[in-house]
């Protein structure tokens, strides 16, 4: 998956730190992530130098009294997020692409890390007044947390929950196709957990909404971070209970099918990225969890 890092794990600890010349500048303008690609599709991200020979604090918008702020080590590289909508480059090595379209690089670090920088931007995006009275918040001093100096307000970064879920009858595991997605790439059932529901309570609501099926033998397998939209996904395999005639949300769901464990589609092949791919290879080897 995309968080399995080669060298290890991003630190992720917030520290008030200054920024330096070398350390990696992450820019965001609307939705696209700035980094630039080399002939061999291997990403670098600006440098807190290239960046401040292009722009400076006067020339964007800024969120905060500061341009820049700390995210987080990878590598020992510091990464800092830059605090506002980011301008055009001065150097024309480096655009702004999505993170759909830096997810299919071999660079996968760094991609992690632009998915990762962007949850975090968001969140601060969302957070630049505070939702109960209104006023400017600030950052803590100490911990990645904004507070609110009028009415105390504390503002803890923002992590929806989601589930994903493998569905499985025998030898055969329910793949889904998502109505909203324009290419029909199989994928599993899934949903955001419910304020006030287990995960585990999630996970038989979803599969009775979307395909009208009860479920037994609930069982955990891994979480993995998607910042693209803000969730952590956990997975789960469980397997039908009774009856297995579908009835399709079609709102949600363009299909909802059965495969064998030996035929699953070369479109849920595993691409090395997602969770949801991770477990049906692990279901289509049998080493799902029993
Ligand atoms: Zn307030």
């Amino acid at each position: 998956m995309i968080q399995d890092l080669d060298f290890g794990k991003l630190d992720n600890q917030y520290l008030p730190l200054d920024i330096n010349d070398e350390d990696f500048v992450v820019c965001v303008c609307g939705s696209k992530l700035l980094a630039a690609c080399d002939e061999n599709d291997i990403l670098t991200l600006p440098t807190w130098k290239q960046v401040r020979e292009w722009s400076s604090a006067e020339d964007w918008k800024l969120w905060t009294d500061c341009p820049v702020k700390y995210a987080f080590n990878m590598q020992g590289q510091n990464y800092f997020l830059w605090m506002g909508e980011a301008g055009q480059p001065g150097d024309d090595r480096f655009k702004y692409e999505g993170t759909r379209y830096y997810r299919q690089l071999p660079s996968k670090n760094i991609c992690f890390a632009l998915m990762t920088a962007w949850h975090l931007f968001v969140w601060y995006r969302a957070n630049r007044f505070c939702g109960s009275c209104g006023h400017p918040t600030v950052h803590d001093a100490k911990e990645r947390m904004m507070r609110c100096p009028e009415c105390g307000n504390m503002i803890f970064p923002r992590i929806s929950p989601a589930c994903i879920i493998a569905l499985t009858n025998g030898d055969k595991i329910m793949l889904a196709q998502h109505a909203a997605l324009k290419t029909k790439r199989y994928g599993l059932l899934a949903g955001f957990i419910e304020i006030g529901e287990t995960a585990e309570e999630a996970v038989a609501r979803e599969v009775m909404e979307e395909v009208g099926l009860k479920v037994k033998n609930i069982r955990y397998y891994k979480t993995q971070p998607w910042g693209i939209v803000g969730n952590l996904s956990l997975g789960y395999f469980c397997e039908l209970d009774g009856d297995d005639q579908v009835s399709l949300d079609e709102n949600e769901l363009a299909s909802a099918t059965w495969h064998h464990r030996d035929s699953i589609p070369p479109e849920a092949a595993d691409d090395g990225i997602s969770l949801t791919r991770e477990m049906i290879r692990v279901f289509s080897e049998g080493k799902e969890p029993k």
